[in-house]
């Protein structure tokens, strides 16, 4: 097994006996990008030599040594950090995240560039400027976003684990289409400062791995307070690992009866449905719950998320950062040209539909009453958690498509976030683990299935126990796409 196939876990073990040098995961990583993601398209750019001059630096900490991928959104200083946008293709980072600072004071190395969609905005990665990226198990695929590359390199075996962002379910999703874990964490659980923000209000940076354990590592890593962002709460980080430990008898896990109705593809519920089963048979005890409000949750995040990208992208004007338009007569043409040519479609679509939900006029139909329904949301969940220990349910109603297939239809593939933008509409946590597999009708190849576990605010700790628990008693976190 190469190094680039390991865990975050099988290689702290093989650090501490000293049996390999952090350089030869960096290089393990680098020939596995070399030799496949000509194919994939995970990666925008990575540098072996900064990497290996990184990991020289690094003293210990449970991360000593081991290159984590990181999404084009998250600043490393002196590393490019495009968003997979023309308007930023040129922009280089002044600075670390607080992410990647604490990512380095465990150890870690942050290692390449993780393709996305721009700015974080879309479901397929097809929204990247720079470059499609394909679903590991099946190459004609979508694999998810906005993090697909983030998923796809750690599906893959081009990178051991990886850092994405998650607005509206950006983590989750590609991590189910992939086949990988991922983790949203609880909306102040991490600090966002030195994130490109998308939608401020809803934005989580969070891990991509291989194993619940791993997720738990990295989460512990990245967490904690932060004065650079008064959104991140100042509180200790629990032992994420320690917490993985024990049993999960007598757990009540609830499924909304509103995650199971029309539009669901029969084999991924039929595997959700599989998962109930496996964890009644591990103790726990399933209920029905409901979560009235999740018919509204699409709207909601729709008007909100571009209300907020509308407010965020306005610094993108062709003075302060990145792409200036070269042909443009004074400063007014100057903000419109640039902002046209370096901006993608879905983008600018975002920006107008945020523009006007905040107009005056129509403020208080669509901006006033997104918010209050997006209470009510929350609400749901705090009723639901008041007699459940988590909620668990899919990823996502659809299998990945083809690329190209959905690309004419924003709606279908905006309202094929119904599962997961209510978490982050509420604040709370998720986690997403592979649980079966489906082969499409119009498919040969098999595709994963992702599982949700969401979690009350802050119970990243009982997520990830339930996570490890099921993963540990099933054999779907073991399947590797056969890349040739
Ligand atoms: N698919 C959602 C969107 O397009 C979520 C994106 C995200 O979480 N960054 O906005």
């Amino acid at each position: 097994m190469s190094l680039a196939s390991q865990t975050i876990k099988g290689l702290q073990t093989l650090l501490e006996k000293k049996e390999i040098q952090p350089k030869e995961i960096i290089d393990s990583v680098a020939e596995a990008a070399a030799v496949r993601d000509g194919a994939i398209g995970g990666y925008l750019g990575l540098d072996q030599e900064l990497a290996h001059r990184d990991a020289e630096e690094v003293s210990g900490g449970v991360l000593a040594g081991i290159p984590i991928g990181i999404k084009d959104l998250l600043n490393v200083k002196g590393q490019p950090c495009g968003c997979a946008s023309k308007i930023l293709s040129n922009y280089i980072a002044p600075y670390d995240a607080t992410s990647i600072a604490k990512l380095r004071a465990s150890g870690g190395v942050p290692f390449g560039r993780a393709n996305m969609d721009e700015f974080a905005m879309g479901s397929s990665n097809e929204n990247s400027s720079i470059k499609p990226v394909h679903n590991p198990w099946d190459l004609e695929r979508i694999p998810g976003g906005s993090s697909g590359g983030s998923a796809a390199i750690v599906a893959a075996d081009e990178a051991i684990a990886a850092l994405g962002s998650d607005t509206g379910g950006s983590i989750r999703q590609p991590a189910a289409f992939c086949g990988c874990v991922g983790l949203k964490p609880t909306y102040g659980r991490v600090s966002r400062f030195g994130l490109t923000a998308f939608a401020s209000s809803l934005d989580q940076i969070g891990p991509l791995t291989k194993t619940v354990e791993d997720a738990a590592i990295l989460l512990g890593a990245i967490s904690g307070g932060d004065t650079n962002d008064s959104t991140c709460l100042d509180e200790s980080v629990p032992d994420y690992v320690a917490d993985l430990q024990g049993d999960i008898k007598g757990m009540k896990l609830g499924m909304p009866k509103e995650f199971f109705g029309e539009g669901i593809d029969p084999a991924i519920r039929a595997s959700v449905e599989e998962a109930a089963k496996q964890f009644e048979s591990l103790g726990a005890e399933i209920v029905e719950v409901s979560l009235p409000h999740t018919e509204q949750a699409v709207a909601v995040y729709y008007i909100i998320a571009t209300a907020e990208a509308s407010a965020n992208l306005a610094r993108f004007d062709g003075v302060r950062y990145g792409y200036r338009a070269p042909d443009a007569e004074n400063l007014g043409e100057q903000y419109a040209k640039s902002r046209a040519q370096g901006f993608g479609n879905e983008v600018k679509l975002r920006i107008l539909l945020g523009t006007y939900v905040l107009s005056s006029g129509y403020y208080d139909a669509y901006y006033l009453r997104a918010q209050k329904l997006r209470t009510l949301i929350r609400q749901d969940f705090t009723s639901a958690f008041e007699t459940v220990d988590a909620i668990i349910g899919p990823v996502s109603p659809i299998a990945p498509f083809k690329i190209g297939e959905n690309a004419s239809d924003p709606l279908a593939m905006y309202l094929a976030d119904i599962y997961t933008i209510s978490a982050n509409l509420a604040g709370i946590c998720g986690l997403s683990l592979p649980c079966g597999y489906m082969t499409p009708s119009d498919g040969q190849r098999e595709l994963p299935i992702g599982l949700q576990i969401l979690g009350a605010p802050f119970d990243e700790g009982k997520v990830l126990k339930l996570g490890h628990n099921f993963e540990q008693s099933t054999e779907w976190h073991q399947r590797r796409p056969s890349l040739g």
